[in-house]
């Protein structure tokens, strides 16, 4: 496979130049000649992004770079000590500027993104990239995936309103690790590059803090906000651009979105019954629809695994949904300790609105309103392209049946959603369990019953299904061993006090493995025990970055100057579903184990 130092990476810049730039900055020599300062922040109309410069730290250190990032971008292992990697990562260089030359109107320039968004279910207004910038995008030559390189925390922008522009070092340890965490999991994610510090930078929170930042990477950085903003506006143009934008450029083209839904079909793969879609609105289901309705199957698809490995992403918002279904925006997130549905990371969120059990309706009620956003595209069925309609939008006397078809389309949308979301829930679940298919009874008697028993007993969620990994049909084919082996899954100082006596949660378990056994011995009738634990045990990973491991990490690395212990987190979390990592055998231990009594369920305040 070739590889490229940064400098030689193919670049393109797409995203610009099929785009509308913020028209007070047009050309990237317009921007770049202007004083940084001078830039913003204000209001942006009628554009999908500003070019703007990164503002660099002067001094800063290249901690942690992921080796799997590396392979997905194509970069050569070997260049990333050079100065252009260093200051590239870091937002002192443009890689693609030619020093002392004007960028050309077509330079590959960086970006901020113009989006817009609900807070906590509230309209905010204009948000944007106000402290990310985008460097540039580019295409892995063997795997034709094409990423958007950016920067996280390197200085403000047009859409930094009241804030600095700057990431701290514990947010951006964070983000570092968890995106590729997740992606390590096969969790759709954005992802993670590198990470710098500036240990001698003072950021202004709370108290004084050193900055960081972090470069990552997306096939898209589109959000649900980015559609919300326009429509706020009464902006169609702005719209249908970025509608086009993301079916051609973002997805590979409308040949590639799901087909129509046929009403005849009711599989699983669609799940949408009969009598959803009727008439008029079956036929008109134009290529808006099936845009939106890749973009809600994405989503449906990502929440699922959420669900499924207890990731809680803690704030939400439209502006942190996006349109490929990937977990974005790293703030408050956690993965569940103890199994609660009721949890949430995030210490700001007294209604609950962004809980671990609530997440799969946030999804969709975010996906609603891009669902009014795209409303009237979607509505317009076989007549999206009449030249009237483009230019003038809806006549008055179309106008009622173009919001009937699109409140119908959207509806069966939601079908859709739920169908898809139920249906990888279930397979990753089944998996999860060591179960090759999910049978008739399954779902309440396997999972809803474990669910219920882990929050009764209070334990912890991804350590039970890797302790399941290890437990062979033999050792729990009587009632007396069941009873014996349901200790193995509480924490090593006992069961909490709300949990009852031991006696009934080892009968409880003990139960709840009995039916295990009988479905996994209907699975694996023919095959040797070695097998299934295989398959358990590259799904159940035995390590997940829970939140006390995180901020012991941040701990060590900004309070005592520590450093390796960065790549020795970065290994494990990239390669999740090992025994061992040859690092330190000691921590290794530690952070695969039990969760510290007093650091369960931790919550952080969205400050970052
Ligand atoms: P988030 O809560 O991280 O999704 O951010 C919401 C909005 O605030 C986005 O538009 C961010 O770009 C912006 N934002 C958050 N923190 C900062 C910061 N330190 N400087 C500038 N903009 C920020
Ligand atoms: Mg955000």
């Amino acid at each position: 496979m070739s590889t490229f130092s940064i400098r030689d990476l193919p670049k393109t810049n797409t995203f610009t130049q099929k785009l509308p730039p913020d028209p007070q900055y047009p050309t990237p020599a317009s921007s770049h000649k202007e004083e940084r300062s001078k830039l913003g922040p204000r209001l942006v109309r009628e554009a999908a992004y500003t070019y703007v410069r990164p503002d660099g730290f002067e001094k800063s250190e290249l901690v942690g770079v992921s080796a799997t990032a590396l392979k997905d971008l194509a970069i050569d292992p070997s260049t990333i000590e050079s100065e252009d990697f260093k200051d590239t990562v870091a937002g002192r260089k443009i890689i693609t500027l030619d020093n002392g030359t004007e960028p050309k109107d077509d330079a590959i320039y960086p970006w901020a993104q113009c989006y817009g968004g609900y807070q906590f279910g509230q309209w905010a207004g204009q948000l944007g990239d106000g402290r990310a910038i985008s460097l540039f995008e580019t295409t892995n030559p063997e795997t034709k995936v094409r990423y958007e390189l950016q920067l996280k925390g390197a200085g403000k922008t047009p859409y930094s309103r009241f804030a600095d522009g700057r990431a701290v070092v514990r947010s951006s340890i964070r983000e570092f690790v968890v995106s590729e965490a997740l992606n390590a999991l096969r969790i759709p994610t954005t992802r993670a590059l590198s990470l710098t510090l500036a240990p001698q930078a003072r950021v202004r929170r709370e108290t004084m803090e050193p900055g960081a930042i972090v470069a990552r990477f997306a096939q898209s950085w589109l959000r649900i906000g980015t559609f919300d903003l326009p429509r706020s506006r009464g902006d169609r143009d702005t719209i249908r651009k970025l509608a086009d934008y993301a079916a051609e450029e973002v997805f590979g083209g409308w040949d590639k979105l799901p087909g129509k839904i046929d009403s005849n079909d009711t599989t699983p793969s669609t799940g949408v019954p009969k009598d959803e879609l009727q008439g008029e609105a079956e036929h008109q289901q134009n290529r808006y629809t099936r845009l939106y309705r890749e973009i809600v199957r994405r989503n449906a698809k990502m929440v699922a695994y959420w669900q499924a490995y207890a990731f809680t992403n803690g704030v939400l918002n439209t502006d942190n949904t996006s349109i490929m279904g990937l977990s974005i925006d790293f703030g408050p997130f956690a993965f569940l300790d103890n199994f609660d549905p009721n949890y949430t990371p995030n210490h700001d969120d007294h209604m609950l609105r962004y809980a671990y059990k609530n997440q799969p309706s946030i999804i969709w009620w975010n996906l609603v309103r891009l669902g009014e956003s795209l409303g009237e595209l979607i509505g317009s069925g076989d007549r999206c392209d009449e030249e009237e309609f483009v230019k003038e939008g809806v006549r008055k006397d179309w106008a009622d049946e173009l919001v009937k078809r699109a409140e119908t389309l959207i509806e069966a949308t939601g079908e859709e959603y739920k169908a898809v979301f139920m249906a990888e829930y279930k397979r990753l679940m089944s998996a999860r369990l060591g179960l090759k298919q999910c049978k008739e009874g399954d779902f309440e008697n396997l999972y809803s019953e474990l669910l219920d028993t882990l929050e009764a007993l209070e334990l912890d969620f991804n350590h039970t299904f890797r302790k399941l990994s290890y437990i062979s049909t033999d050792q729990i084919d009587s009632e007396e061993k069941r009873k014996e082996v349901a200790g193995t899954f509480f924490h090593h100082d006992g069961l909490g006090s709300l949990a009852g006596s031991e006696a009934d949660a080892r009968q409880r378990i003990a139960n709840w493995l009995a039916a295990y056994r009988t479905r996994v011995l209907e699975d694996w009738a023919d095959s040797p025990e070695e097998e299934r634990f295989a398959a358990m045990r590259s799904v159940n990973p035995k390590f997940v970055p829970r939140s006390w491991v995180l901020d012991e990490i941040i701990e060590r690395v900004e309070k005592k100057g520590e450093r390796e212990v960065l790549g020795r987190v970065t290994k494990m979390a990239l390669n999740p579903f090992e025994e061992k990592w040859d690092g330190d055998a000691e921590e290794e231990k530690r952070w695969c184990g039990d969760v510290p009594r007093y650091q369960r369920a931790m919550q952080c305040s969205c400050s970052s």
